[in-house]
């Protein structure tokens, strides 16, 4: 038998739909290096509106991609909610990409329109004309477009667009599983994957990051995105905060510790989410400036590893860094670690430093050598793979059958499951290293490295060696004037890990190398240490 329910779609308009009319009063508020831009949700609406009459007017009437080149601002947010709720595809693109990765991202997704911060203009000047598709670009914010005037295009700017179109629009009605969003993965192995997000799956997400085991967002909130929009759609975060009705803090392209801690102190956010190096930057900020966070009452925080040291230290400042994981396959956020109820002390710790409990809705297992699924007993070590509404289940005309398993996603990361459901990864399948036929985890390594308090940073790669197959080597970074040597740091590891699993390979440097989304790239320390050998 049928329910009698009304079978009534799940879709982005409908979001902006309710924040723009039921908390027209809450407000987006952009930082401007030294103040604040304001905006009502109301006149966020009204301003989407007009962006689809523009876009409209452009010749945009379908499922075209209306890529974005923007840092994380009002603007931004308002082709999150135009562009899909108009019927369109909205694709962000990530600016800290290399350009030949960025003009294959473009063209494969065929963008037709790009949205470009004015301070962009530099960095996408040279790439422009080998944009194929690419038939508008519209300009926003002050910039010189001089550079862009080669390149074949129609320049328009964004406010003149505006102002031309009305304040409302006719939005189309449509199917919760049409196309609403796209992401490319930065693509460790091979040309980037496009992740698709569908209406369906965009609200589903928002709905669950409202939960309390998730972030439990709602209107009493303010939520600082500093993970920029073009990346996994900031978590989700700006479809959560008009869904919650909360107000949305945005950084622009201020993303570094000082504007941040500056922009937190003036505009007083509850949430913010970024990944661990920015808030191991903000916290060394704090701790000589004495900053003030205490308007936060969650930092969500994710991307990779959470090392325990950066919790407790904010824990120290009275601010709660709760772990989350997930990846653009997964709209992001699929586990968050929150401790069980009641716990405290070394117990609540135990669970806050796992990558959490999974969401309702999403189911997870992990598989072993020859597909076998094996035991959530917190033992057993596989790769971890995922189904539900907000996983994706293929890559944009892109075959890539070994990526999925019966119906699941085969993430690439490798860990372990404890009976009550928290997650535990231990690698990716690519970074666990493999020495003399046993597993050593450079996550591990990485994590016990971070937590001496000479150590700033420290990424770990495994490197041929003639005997042992793969031997660790640390890379590490120690904080000014320190001088804290190999021996040491082998020393303070050594009754947390085992002595055969110790690097005895080590680099001091400035600084490990990061992929555009700030995470430690071992591709190039792999690359640079492939005959194992040190400088
Ligand atoms: P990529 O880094 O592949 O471009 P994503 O940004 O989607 O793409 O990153 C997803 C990956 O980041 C996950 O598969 C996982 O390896 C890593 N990751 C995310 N969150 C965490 C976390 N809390 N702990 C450890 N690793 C994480």
């Amino acid at each position: 038998m049928w329910s009698t329910m009304q079978d009534f779609p799940l879709t982005i308009t409908s979001i902006m739909r309710y924040g723009t009319d039921v908390f027209g009063a809450s407000e987006v508020a952009t930082w401007t290096g030294d103040g604040t831009r304001r905006r009502t949700y109301a006149e966020l609406g009204e301003r989407a509106a007009r962006l689809a009459g523009a876009l409209r007017s452009l010749g945009v009437d379908g499922d075209q991609r209306v890529a974005t080149f923007m840092w994380n601002n009002a603007e931004h947010l308002e082709a999150y909610l135009a562009v899909p709720s108009m019927g369109a595809v909205l694709h962000t693109l990530n600016l800290r990409l290399f350009p030949d990765q960025l003009v294959y991202i473009a063209n494969h997704a065929e963008d037709e329109v790009v949205l470009l911060d004015g301070s962009l203009i530099p960095l996408i000047a040279p790439m422009l004309p080998q944009l194929k598709t690419v038939k508008h670009v519209i300009v926003v914010g002050p910039g010189d477009t001089a550079p862009l005037a080669a390149a074949g295009k129609e320049l328009h700017s964004y406010e003149d667009l505006l102002a031309a179109e009305s304040t409302s629009f006719d939005w189309p009605d449509i199917d919760e599983r049409q196309a609403a969003a796209m992401c490319y993965t930065s693509g460790t192995t091979g040309n980037p994957k496009g992740v698709v997000y569908s209406h369906r799956s965009a609200y589903l997400h928002s709905m669950s990051t409202c939960t309390g085991n998730s972030i439990g967002l709602s209107a009493a909130d303010r939520v600082l995105p500093v993970v920029p929009m073009f990346h996994a759609n900031a978590w989700g975060l700006p479809y959560a905060a008009v869904a919650a009705g909360a107000d949305l803090v945005m950084p622009d392209r201020f993303m570094q510790a000082e504007p941040l801690v500056r922009l937190i102190e003036t505009e007083r956010p509850t949430v913010a989410g970024a990944v661990p190096t920015i808030w191991a930057d903000v916290l060394r900020h704090v701790r000589e400036n004495g900053s003030d966070l205490s308007s936060l009452r969650l930092v969500p925080c994710g991307g990779s590893a959470v090392p325990e040291s950066l919790m407790r230290g904010f824990d120290e400042i009275g601010v709660q860094i709760v772990q989350a994981w997930g990846m653009t396959e997964t709209s992001p956020v699929a586990t968050v670690a929150h401790a069980p109820a009641g716990t405290e002390g070394e117990e609540m710790w135990r669970h806050r430093v796992t990558q959490g409990r999974l969401l309702a809705g999403l189911e997870m297992r992990i598989v072993g050598d020859g597909d076998t699924v094996l035991a959530n007993d917190g033992e057993a070590v596989g790769e971890v793979e995922i189904r539900g509404p907000w996983i994706t289940g293929s890559y944009y005309q892109d075959e890539d059958p070994a990526k999925f398993h019966d119906g699941w996603l085969r993430t690439g990361d490798v860990g372990t499951i404890s009976p009550d459901g928290y997650l535990v990864l231990t690698d990716r399948a690519k970074d666990v290293i493999k020495s003399g036929g046993e597993w050593i985890s450079s996550v591990d390594l990485e994590n016990h490295l971070m937590a001496h308090p000479d150590v700033i940073e420290a990424a770990v790669v495994g490197v041929p060696d003639d005997r042992w197959q793969e031997r660790p080597l640390a890379s590490v970074v120690v904080r000014e004037g320190a001088t804290v040597t190999a021996d040491e740091l082998k020393e303070f590891m050594s009754d947390r890990i085992a002595k055969w699993q110790l690097p005895e390979r080590w680099t001091f440097v400035a600084e490990v190398p990061k992929t555009s989304v700030g995470k430690f790239d071992k591709k190039v320390l792999r690359r640079k240490y492939a005959d194992g050998e040190l400088d």
